[in-house]
């Protein structure tokens, strides 16, 4: 499976606005006058004023060329000022694309958390492959990888900071730019009163709230209802979200999008916090016990993120890193507890086969406990290899969110290796 989200995304795009989803993929819609929306796997909103551009956002370094090219179809101002909604590479990585040649290099302005973010992917560039190639199914390598290329060099860095809110002036047109932690700690949210356009950075992306990735650094899912909720209460005739497609002329709509979806976040925390609250049990437990708030509405399906690794990362916020479990405070090495359960059951293919049997009864997540073990104990038997393998593509078939689909995928794909995953 590729590492690149790029590829896994484009076969998913070019549909029509209506259907506007996370994997959405088209423009440029004139969202308001002289404002045009694109979207390349991540969105771009160019504001054209008599003073030349606002950009909000840039995409993918390798997807920025071609969202340039989409808007350059409806304008050929310069760029005057690009915001950076967040520091992930996936929006503040493809400016060079949109600058004209010959034009004064533009304001580039972002949270002052911004800069933090760019130099921890410097200096965790293989981490962050790494993170990535499994968080879309497949296994890494750095010798050959465009992600670890790509977190190497920093882009185009911001020239103004700012820290909780900031209003901007061009071209005669007002931008009001807000900071929250959500996604990230380094968000910005940016609304244009008299266009209507509020532009939401990854505070939404018509799936579930990216608010518990696994492999990730801390989210704020009560400071993102907060945020929400503020949007909300703006009365935007238009919506750009970070990911999928706009929303234009129908504010309702666009009330009751960002509204359910603080009203599921601030739910979903509170039901955390309360099972906390009755004698901090272990993390396993707290996520079982969490009955996860109703979320029909489209665009809160878990197709991306999920509920239960909301509950996780809120988890980890109000606790400390240890799963509750006594030998897990400090472990022995995997392997050498895999070898043990191995010796009792036989050697690790009986380990395997015995997984294979539960998971045949219905216990797929029991077996995969047994599944991980038997490669652990030994990963150079192939027969083991491919059970672990299989059990995890079925595990994969069943899941809803791309987070669980891809990361049971990438163990799939390490254990075909012989590899151990993470
Ligand atoms: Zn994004």
């Amino acid at each position: 499976m590729s590492e690149n989200p790029t590829e896994q995304f484009q076969s998913l795009g070019n549909r029509p606005p209506e259907e506007a989803t996370f994997f959405w993929g088209g423009g440029p819609i004139e969202v308001a006058p002289r404002t045009f929306f694109q979207c390349a796997f991540s969105s771009c909103t160019g504001f054209e004023t008599d003073d030349g551009l606002v950009l909000v956002d840039t995409g993918l370094a390798r997807l920025a060329p071609n969202l340039a090219a989409r808007l350059r179809k409806r304008t050929q101002a310069p760029v005057h000022t690009a915001i950076y909604t967040h520091g992930h590479v996936d929006h503040a990585y493809g400016l060079d694309a949109f600058v004209l040649p010959g034009q004064a290099a533009p304001r580039v302005i972002a949270h002052r958390a911004v800069p933090d973010r760019f130099a921890r992917y410097v200096q965790t560039a293989g981490h962050n492959a790494a993170v990535n190639a499994r968080q879309f199914g497949g296994t890494v390598n750095l010798a050959n990888s465009a992600a670890y290329e790509s977190f190497r060099v920093a882009p185009t860095p911001p020239t103004q900071l700012y820290d909780d809110r900031l209003e901007l002036e061009v071209g005669g047109v007002r931008f009001e730019l807000f900071h929250a932690r959500g996604e990230t700690d380094d968000h910005t949210w940016v609304w244009c009163p008299e266009r209507g356009v509020l532009c939401t950075g990854d505070l939404f992306i018509w799936v579930m709230p990216n608010a518990g990735n696994p492999q990730k650094a801390q989210r704020y899912p009560w400071d993102w209802a907060r945020a929400l909720r503020a949007m909300a209460a703006l009365g935007a005739t238009s919506l750009c979200p970070g990911h999928g497609g706009p929303v234009v002329g129908d504010p309702e709509k666009i009330r009751q999008m960002l509204l359910s979806s603080a009203e599921f976040l601030d739910a979903l925390v509170a039901r955390t916090l309360a099972v906390l609250e009755d004698g901090s049990p272990p993390h396993v437990d707290v996520v079982r016990r969490v009955e996860i708030p109703p979320h029909d509405a489209a665009w809160l399906r878990p197709l991306y993120d999920e509920a239960e690794f909301i509950i996780r990362n809120v988890i980890r916020y109000y606790g400390g890193w240890w799963s509750g479990r006594p030998s897990e405070l400090k472990p022995s090495p995997r392997q050498a507890v895999a070898r043990e359960f191995a010796a009792i059951a036989g050697g690790a293919r009986a380990l395997a086969e015995r997984a294979e049997r539960i998971a045949a009864a219905g216990e797929l997540r029991t077996a995969c406990h047994l599944a991980d073990s038997a490669l652990e104990a030994d990963p150079h038997d192939a027969g083991v290899r491919e059970i672990v393998a299989a059990l995890y593509e079925q595990r994969a078939a069943g899941e809803s969110s791309l987070m669980a689909r891809n990361l049971f995928r990438a163990a799939a794909a390490y254990a075909r290796e012989g590899r151990p995953f993470a």
